[in-house]
């Protein structure tokens, strides 16, 4: 194994961004990591870490640190929108703790985040770095220019820069993501705020063109939080926290099931976002930049592994720079891209027809999955 190792900057510092830096990290290379945002913020609603998410996590000594902060659902109900019939359910909980060795766990993103970002030392982490240029200059250096003015160098750039990604575009070309159609209302709030009513602990109520998706967020089920997505062709903004309209929402999920009503209609505020994905992309590397998360493969969170699979990336892409080395940083790329690129494409695929656990579902190949172990695709020769 080669053992050179250069200076690696990891732009954006969101969910994929902070793993990747915490795996690096862990293996002994330097990285520094540049965030447009002035400082973390607690940004954003519930996230499903489902067992392949929690596998990489736990290569870090996260599940632990995670366990005490979310919540481990005993099972997942898939029920019909007006009747509450049950149309599949998948034991958690135990059992599934004991098939993979890790907890399926609902956390609240910031609470990930804050547990991720813990990982990696704050003079590593640099505020209010907006990427707005990068160049290759050939002889194995990458420029990055700031917007305020400020300049780095690294030998090796990963955009993890999210799905409106700057580093996508200076690779690859400006060509938006694709609006699905459909928006997301959610919110995080107090489950006192539902009065006792019996409710699953996860769940997802399936319309004809619509969905909710609701579970608690914390250890004693003291927050709960839910999506409802609903076509509304028209919407376009793009927002984490754009603020929704409650009577819409109310409106859009009139004819569901009381339950989902009164889970909706509890929420003291609601947040909304429009649904956005892409194509599988050819490509996601070109000399020593590459992509990782929603930077390249960006999915409507119909299978909950939009985050799963930044994490999963970034374990991957450390150990394809720790196992090949940073002297030869195209290979390493090449494995990456070899190695993650099948997963990701059939996720984007089976993601987009909305259909995931409604009935009984193989969930074997995306839960099984651990990033520490999986094989990667070397040539013939190496061994992992
Ligand atoms: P992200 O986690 O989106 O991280 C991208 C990071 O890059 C961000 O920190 C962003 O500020 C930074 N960035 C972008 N452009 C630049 C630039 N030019 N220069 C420097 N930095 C840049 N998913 C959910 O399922 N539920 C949620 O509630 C939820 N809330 C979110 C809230 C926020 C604020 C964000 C940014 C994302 C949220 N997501 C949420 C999305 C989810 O976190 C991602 O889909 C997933 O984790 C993939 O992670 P990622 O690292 O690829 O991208």
């Amino acid at each position: 194994m080669k053992t050179e190792k250069r200076k690696i900057a990891i732009v954006g510092a969101g969910i994929g961004g902070l793993t990747a830096a915490a795996s690096l990290l862990r293996l002994g290379f330097t990285v520094e990591v540049y965030e447009q945002a002035e400082q973390f913020a607690p940004i954003g609603a519930g996230i499903q870490l489902t067992a392949n998410a929690m596998q990489a996590l736990g290569g870090l000594g996260l599940i632990e640190p995670l366990r005490s902060k979310g919540f481990v659902p005993a099972a997942f109900h898939s029920r019909e929108w007006d009747t509450a019939k049950v149309t599949n359910v998948l034991v958690m909980g135990k059992s599934l703790e004991e098939r993979y060795g890790t907890p399926d766990l609902m956390i609240h993103r910031a609470r990930l985040h804050a547990v991720l970002a813990a990982l990696t030392p704050c003079k590593c982490i640099h505020f209010s770095k907006k990427l707005i240029g990068i160049e290759h200059n050939g002889s194995g250096v990458t420029a990055l220019a700031f917007a305020d003015g400020s300049r780095a160098e690294a030998a090796l750039v990963i955009g993890a820069d999210g799905i409106h990604s700057m580093v996508r575009e200076a690779l690859f070309g400006a060509d938006e993501p694709r609006f699905t159609g459909r928006v997301a209302y959610r919110a995080t709030y107090p489950t006192e705020r539902i009065r006792g009513l019996a409710i699953d602990e996860r769940a997802k109520w399936w319309g004809p063109d619509r969905h909710v998706v609701h579970y608690f967020t914390t250890p004693n089920k003291d927050e709960i939080y839910f999506i409802a997505v609903t076509p509304e062709p028209n919407f376009r903004v793009e927002s984490w926290s754009m603020v929704g309209d409650k009577n819409m929402l109310r409106a859009a999920f009139a004819g569901f099931h009381p339950i989902v009503r009164t889970i909706l209609s509890a929420a003291p505020e609601i947040r909304k976002w429009a649904l956005v994905e892409r194509d599988p992309m050819p490509s996601w590397w070109e000399n020593s930049i590459v992509l990782l998360g929603d930077a390249c493969h960006p999915m409507a969170p119909y299978m909950a592994q939009g985050a799963a699979t930044a994490i999963e990336d970034a374990v991957i892409l450390a150990r394809c720079l720790e196992h090949v080395g940073c002297d030869d940083i195209s290979k390493a790329l090449a494995v990456y891209t070899a190695s993650r690129k099948p997963r990701t494409d059939r996720m984007q695929l089976t993601n987009r027809e909305n259909t995931w656990l409604r009935e009984r579902t193989d969930t074997e190949w995306v839960y099984e999955y651990d990033a520490w172990r999986a094989r990667l695709a070397l040539p013939e020769s190496s061994p992992t």
